[in-house]
């Protein structure tokens, strides 16, 4: 039971096979017999209740598809009655009053929350090795990261602990995740899923989305968690739409475009090899490769990492010990309160965020940084444009690896952080351009170990262009069963 889709499950619920509580007991055997430190917090009797309230809604034929499917949410979400410490120290034990605009809309859906799942502090990282509360493991190898930031929702879906997960990509932590340990996740476009109630890290990049098995799930997802909400000031008002509306359309004629700058020196030989075959399995199924060029590639790592931290300096000044978060048991005065508290709130990679951002938006660096970066976010966007619009446009969607390598070793990158800034290569782009993106798994490299690492192909489409994107990842899902492979 545990190894089907959230589809299948959703059928096996509304057939009366297995009842919600029964499902939910499952997953919670599951979670407790788990070495893996995906989950933070785990709460049986919330969980059964909930499961209990999808039962009746089964029996009273008032249920959707996702009633009673069970789903676990990133830390990053707040929600009523479950602790949410974003993988800090800084809200270790913080309850929120009010659930966040995706965790209220997937409990009216009547989904059922397992828990609340690990993940970098402040969704700061690359290898989920900044959380508070240790790594997770990879469920594939355990001696790897599972990526980051939401290391615990793609490990927790891989690993089977949990059909699907919330997450969050503010430059990659949905997809990079997906990619390292071998799960489907989507980020949408920027605007497309409420910010209200997650966790801010950068603002105009930061957006939720799904992990699961399959890119059909993720629809299912995707079409509960979107939609206008007035307490975002960025969230787009659109029309409600079926993301799954075009999985089965076929892609014959589907113009892909592959950019060069995403096969240079960098990329490991194990991620090429598994990518290039990924789209040999697509011009099989009917479509072609084009060339395309994508120049700023390169200066997304300067240019996010001027602009995140920017933004994470101003959104975590309201960590100060006073209105909330960790508060300094000993302190001479209110000053030495707020630099105790938040000295021993934070951890050093959001410290080192705080300082950066800091330091690039104070006078006399701003224009020199802050300024500068947020034109050639401009510049990066119009490459992408270039390629996917308008009456010259050169193809459909873009695809190409997610990350550079496999997953690396718990511990390898720990010391550097530039070494982890480097593993975003390829997704940060997509982010500040606030384009969807996606990662599905396409083979298995292994890195410098022995080990079976998974590999992500990631397929980049223009705004609005979900629908596309689950539709070509649905079509490869179907000729392919890298999906369905699961670690040991
Ligand atoms: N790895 C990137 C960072 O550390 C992206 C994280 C994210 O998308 N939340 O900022």
């Amino acid at each position: 039971m545990h190894k089907l889709t959230l589809k299948e499950l959703s059928a096996q619920l509304q057939a009366r096979k297995i009842s919600a509580a029964e499902l939910a007991t499952l997953f919670l055997d599951r979670i407790d017999a788990s070495d893996l430190n995906a989950f933070l917090h785990v709460d049986r009797d919330l969980t059964l209740a909930q499961a209990k309230a999808a039962d009746a809604r089964l029996a009273g034929n008032d249920a959707g598809p996702l009633t009673g499917t069970p789903i676990a949410h990133k830390d990053i979400f707040v929600t009523r009655g479950w602790r949410t410490t974003a993988g800090s120290r800084m809200l270790e034990n913080y309850v929120s009053p009010f659930d966040a605009t995706v965790v209220e809309r997937f409990n009216a859906a009547g989904a059922v929350t397992l828990g609340k799942v690990n993940c970098d502090e402040f969704a700061m990282g690359s290898g989920n090795e900044n959380s508070f509360y240790g790594p997770v493991k990879n469920p594939w190898d355990k001696a790897a990261v599972p990526g980051g930031s939401s290391g615990g929702s793609a490990a927790a879906v891989a690993a089977r602990l949990a059909p699907a997960a919330t997450a969050t990509d503010t430059g990659g932590s949905i997809r990079q995740p997906a990619s390292l340990c071998g799960v489907t996740g989507i980020k949408p476009t920027y605007g497309s899923v409420s910010r209200f109630g997650m966790i801010a890290f950068a603002s105009s990049l930061d957006q939720g989305g799904p992990i699961a098995k399959t890119a059909e799930d993720c629809g299912l997802l995707l079409n509960a968690m979107t939609g206008f909400d007035e307490r975002d000031s960025t969230s787009l008002e659109r029309p409600k739409e079926d993301f799954n509306r075009s999985l089965n359309d076929g892609v014959q004629g589907l113009r892909i475009g592959v950019p060069k700058e995403f096969f240079g020196a960098g990329l490991a030989a194990d991620v090429e090899q598994a990518v290039r075959a990924a789209l040999a399995e697509f011009e099989k199924l009917g479509a072609t490769l084009v060339e395309i060029s994508l120049p700023k590639t390169e200066l997304s790592i300067p240019v996010y990492y001027v602009i995140a931290p920017a933004e994470a300096s101003s959104n975590l000044s309201r960590f100060d010990g006073v209105r909330y978060g960790h508060r300094a048991a000993d302190y001479k005065d209110l000053a030495d309160m707020y630099k105790k508290s938040r000295a021993e709130g934070f951890g050093e990679e959001v410290k080192r965020r705080i300082l950066v951002g800091s330091y690039v938006l104070s006078h006399g660096y701003y224009d020199a940084y802050y300024l500068q970066a947020q034109k050639i976010r401009r510049l990066i966007a119009q490459d992408f444009r270039n390629a996917l619009e308008g009456p010259n446009r050169q193809c459909d969607v873009i695809m190409g690896p997610v990350a550079p390598t496999v997953a690396w070793d718990l511990g390898d990158k720990t010391n550097d952080p530039v070494a982890n800034y480097l593993a975003d290569i390829f997704t940060l782009s997509t982010s500040l351009a606030g384009l969807p993106g996606m990662s599905i798994p396409c083979g298995f490299g292994q890195g410098d170990k022995n080990g079976k690492r998974p590999v992500g192909l990631q397929i980049i489409g223009n705004y609005f262009d979900e629908a596309r994107l689950l539709n070509v990842a649905h079509q490869f899902q179907q000729a392919t069963d890298w999906h369905l492979r699961e670690p040991a």
